[in-house]
């Protein structure tokens, strides 16, 4: 083949042509390879992020199912709840609609019985709303707890008086062993009184009758441990590990017919967690339980000094009643208000008892566990006042209240032998006729100078220790209304226990209301039945013996057997035979006084629900400071029902200058009393302030 010039020219145009198209092409290519292999490595980033995306959107779905799920499992426990409490509610509403429909009303026994069951379902349940609300509490550590150093040691003690009678309903027998001292830790006391009680409870709980529950406490270097044992129904080996779960109950506790939701031992365990503690159970199947918890020493701040003899240090030794009988009793400091032989035998300890001189005194002082509750509880102690001050919302000069009133009973017939205005009498009938109390504490008359406390249950028992009997013989125990401060009427409520009176009201003196107050804030038994509480305005008792009768005749020319009536207001009216009334002020009964009323603080029977006197209302009337909320509701409803009426005033300026003038006169008296119980308590060297 021939290539011609032209052939040659043409070639070499298509070549540079097609080199140039190919060139053309390669760079195409090459910019394609390079968007494509940009892109691939975008397609790749891409692809990682989505990774990472799919793995936050797994985790985000989790987290959802979590989130999910929380309520759904507080709403089964809310079932659950809702479940366990319906039962006893429907007991109670039964045996209620039974009485209502005078389904008992023939037989008094069965009457009683059905009310009985009433309160015990609703003293479950209660116990139940308890558990929970305490749970919840556990549940939050975030909620702010004041944790202070606790002693082991004082929270049994404490425990013991209500243990010991729970257990013995149970025919089971309880007993406590533990050192004199043991180590701090640190905590909330309430948190650890609520672990230990629940430990115990259960132990007593699931051991049949016959069985035995022991507690033991003790140390080591590091820790404290206490442990609840028991010859109960034990658990099997499955459960062990499931009973710390919310709700969950052995089947074995379930036949036994004992009652329970199965909160408790799951609030334990958050107790102990919360202040590093360890909580563990040891059981055997028909033989028993023993459930252990251990808690760190606390560090406390105050480092003890050693003692150089012993090199241990020494401890903070419990105070008894030994050392009431030496800082109070012996000091003529004691009230006799009856309190602490009150808790020791309503508890089932028996070691003290009213002496003829009705001041408190051993019985049997080997029986006494050293428990120290009747030195805490003392009117005339200072231990507790900062707890009970702090739970009323005490305030100077005369604590709380609401409102002054002053009203008489409407029923003439209680009008009629009243002091005053009969108010007190009133409100306690009300409160008995509507079944807001079972039974009221009162002191009734023995004879003409003496009064003994009196449980009343019924209109004519309660109008009897009212007392109508004025006419020949003096009523001189008397203070106010018809109630005598001069009765132990404290050491009556140890006869509730076991009755079938499980709400009373009481009337008494400052110190009997602050004892009461004193035991409730260390909720040990009897004072769980007190639901009211009327306080009386109180500046003295008197005391009338032989010698007391002859220095009134002597200094004030008074013959008691002349005198048919005594109150006291501004201050002390005597009302004669012959109709004259002579007024003697205070200061010249201070030698018939009771010595521990001069020493006291307190008039206005500041803790009370409700205080009431004679002081700044018109004859016949009673001055009423409504103090607590039930004391609010209570007085309302007696109005409501007409039980008691109001002194008719004109408008509304005038009930407030009548408001005023009550209040200012209690206030004038507290101070007073206050700077002369101050005074003697410095004569005698007694410490610490009083509220
Ligand atoms: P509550 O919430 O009223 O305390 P509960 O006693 O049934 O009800 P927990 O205290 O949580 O609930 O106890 C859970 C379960 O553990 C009980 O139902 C019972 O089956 C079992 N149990 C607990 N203590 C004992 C014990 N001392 N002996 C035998 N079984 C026990
Ligand atoms: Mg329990």
């Amino acid at each position: 083949m021939n290539w011609t010039g032209a052939t040659w020219g043409w070639l070499s145009v298509s070549v540079a042509a097609g080199l140039l198209a190919m060139g053309g092409l390669l760079y195409y290519a090459l910019r394609i390879k390079a968007r494509l292999q940009e892109r691939t490595q975008e397609l790749v980033s891409a692809q990682d992020e989505l990774c990472e995306r799919s793995e936050l959107l797994d985790q985000a779905q989790s987290e959802m199912a979590r989130l999910k799920q929380v309520p759904k499992t507080e709403l089964l426990s809310m079932l659950q709840l809702t479940h366990e409490l319906r039962s006893p509610l429907a007991s109670i509403q039964s045996a209620l609609d039974m009485l209502l429909q005078g389904y008992a009303k023939s037989d008094p026994a069965l009457h009683d019985e059905m009310l009985g069951l009433a309160r015990e379902r609703a003293a479950s349940t209660l116990d139940q709303v308890n558990d929970v609300l305490r749970l919840g509490a556990v549940q939050h550590s975030e909620i702010e707890r004041r944790v202070r150093p606790v002693q082991l040691i004082e929270l049994v003690k404490r425990l013991v008086p209500e243990k010991t009678v729970r257990a013995k309903w149970k025919a089971v027998d309880f007993s406590v062993q533990m050192p004199d001292s043991l180590a701090v830790v640190s905590a909330t006391p309430e948190d650890l009184e609520h672990l230990l009680s629940n430990l115990i409870n259960n132990a007593i709980k699931y051991t049949p009758p016959g069985g035995r529950v022991t507690v033991y406490l003790e140390e080591d270097e590091e820790k404290v441990t206490g442990t609840v044992e028991d010859t109960g129904i034990g658990i099997a080996t499955e459960d062990v590990s499931r009973i710390f779960e919310e709700f969950y109950r052995t089947d074995a506790a379930k036949e036994m017919d004992a009652q329970g939701t199965g909160l408790g031992l799951s609030i334990a365990k958050r107790v102990v967690d919360l202040y590093g503690g360890q909580l563990g159970v040891a059981s055997e199947v028909g033989k028993g339980s023993r459930f252990s918890f251990s808690f760190p020493k606390a560090v406390t701040r105050r480092q003890p000094v050693l003692d150089r003899r012993s090199r241990r240090a020494p401890r903070e030794r419990v105070k008894v009643f030994r050392d009431l009988q030496r800082e109070v009793i012996l000091k003529g400091l004691c009230g006799k208000c009856g309190g602490c032989v009150s808790f020791c035998s309503a508890g089932a300890l028996g070691a003290l008892e009213m002496g003829e001189d009705d001041l408190p005194r051993y019985a049997k002082g080997a029986k006494c566990v050293a428990c120290g509750i009747c030195y805490l509880i003392c009117p005339q102690t200072t231990d507790l006042d900062a707890e009970v001050r702090e739970s009323f919302g005490w305030r100077a000069p005369i604590g709380i209240y609401q409102a002054a009133r002053s009203a008489r009973a409407s029923d003439e017939s209680i009008h009629r032998i009243a002091t005053d205005g009969g108010v007190v009498t009133a409100l306690l009938l009300y409160m008995l006729e509507r079944r807001r109390i079972d039974g009221a504490i009162v002191s009734r008359r023995t004879t003409a100078f003496g009064r003994e406390p009196m449980i009343a249950t019924t209109r004519e028992e309660l109008l009897a220790a009212a007392g109508s009997d004025f006419g020949g013989s003096s009523h001189l125990e008397q203070l106010s209304d018809h109630y005598t401060t001069y009765s132990p009427t404290l050491s009556a409520i140890k006869g509730l226990e076991g009755t079938r009176l499980h709400r009373a009201a009481v009337v008494g003196t400052p110190c009997q209301i602050r004892s009461i107050r004193k035991m409730q804030s260390l909720h040990v038994v009897p004072s769980h039945v007190i639901a009211f509480a009327v306080g009386l305005f109180c500046m003295e008792n008197f005391i009338f013996d032989a010698p007391g009768r002859t220095k009134l005749k002597d200094k004030l020319q008074i013959d008691l057997a002349d005198v048919t009536k005594l109150n006291v207001k501004e201050d002390v009216i005597f009302a004669l035979r012959n109709g004259k009334v002579i007024h003697v002020p205070f200061e010249e009964m201070d030698e018939v006084a009771r010595p521990a009323c001069l020493a006291c603080t307190d008039f206005a029977n500041d803790y009370a629900d409700l205080s009431a006197g004679g002081l700044g209302s018109p004859d016949g009337y009673t001055t009423v400071l409504i103090r607590s909320e039930k004391g609010n509701q209570i007085y309302g409803e007696a109005l409501n029902h007409g039980y008691i009426k109001e002194r008719e005033s004109g408008d509304w300026a005038q009930v407030r200058s009548e408001e005023a003038e009550m209040v200012g006169k209690a206030v004038a008296f507290a101070q007073w009393k206050r700077a002369r119980g101050e005074a003697r308590l410095k004569e005698l060297g007694v410490e610490g302030e009083r509220q």
